[in-house]
């Protein structure tokens, strides 16, 4: 969710020369990584050969699994007990309507955990693995319907599998992150994937349009999981109003906030019979 500038570009130009020839090699596919639903989400993905679906999944797993540790150790992972219940319930309501983006999805190893933390954030890295921090639920104080959008939102990006987008775009660009270099390098281990997935995750930022594609598909899956699509905008408000003063960067250096507060407005209009349909 937090969007900030890519990280310290790799001066090495061999080595961006030298990326960029294994792009040209490995080439690239043009693919489709859902179905368009409701929503009508069709933009056609391209994605660098170099990253497989597998491979940052797995990646991902193993990011999920050293975030947890660490929170863990902090004494930072689910602490509040209501809250875990809350966010397991709307996790599980959310996940089975993702068959209607994409089959394979509901036999992802899904996972979700709350995080202590001070920074309104969540996140769903590829392949599922979903993290909602304290500071989202308790300063923007949510409701369930207001949850379910972000949630709805996080997960959309890992179905549109924008981060392994993402992770394409820098090695087609070659913006040569050094930990990229490292995972397509001759030494690629599961520990380079999982810095990766890390990577891509928390720190490359998405486009404007992959997060009008989550916004979109968000609204879906919370309205057919018979969560109020409406709460996706007021969320964005609340979100709004927290961060005046000091807007988190993932919001301010967004383009335009207003033109993404009417999308929402529209496409949550659109689900509506979705959200009737799922309540009924
Ligand atoms: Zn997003």
């Amino acid at each position: 969710m937090r969007q900030k500038l890519p990280s310290a570009a790799d001066s090495s130009w061999r080595r961006n020369a030298a990326l960029f020839a294994l792009v040209l090699a490995a080439g690239c596919a043009s693919v489709q990584t859902t179905e368009s639903g409701t929503v009508g989400v069709d933009r056609k993905q391209t994605m660098s050969a170099l990253v497989s679906e597998e491979d940052i999944n797995n990646g991902a797993a193993q990011a999920y699994a050293q975030v947890l540790d660490e929170a863990r150790r902090k004494g930072a992972l689910d602490r509040d007990p209501a809250e875990v219940q809350r966010v397991h319930a709307i996790a599980a309501r959310l996940v089975p309507q993702t068959g209607v983006f994409r089959a394979d999805a509901r036999g992802w190893k899904w996972d979700s955990h709350v995080l202590t933390s001070n920074e309104v954030n969540a996140w769903c890295m590829p392949g599922g693995k979903i993290a909602v921090y304290t500071a989202l639920i308790e300063k923007l104080k949510l409701t369930d319907d207001e949850l379910a959008a972000v949630m709805g939102h996080e997960i959309a990006h890992a179905l549109r599998e924008h981060g392994r987008e993402r992770a394409s775009r820098a090695v087609n660009q070659s913006i040569a992150l050094g930990v990229l270099g490292a995972a397509v390098g001759a030494g690629q281990g599961t520990r380079d994937l999982a810095q990766l997935a890390l990577e891509v995750t928390l720190n490359l930022p998405n486009s404007r349009e992959q997060e009008i594609e989550a916004d979109r598909i968000g609204v879906e899956l919370a309205a057919r999981a018979g969560y109020n699509p409406r709460a996706a905008v007021t969320l964005w408000q609340k979100m709004e109003q927290a961060s005046q003063g000091s807007p988190p960067a993932w919001l301010s250096t967004h383009p335009s906030r207003e033109a993404r507060q009417r999308d929402l407005e529209i496409y949550a209009e659109k689900v509506m019979p979705l959200y009737a349909q799922a309540r009924r």
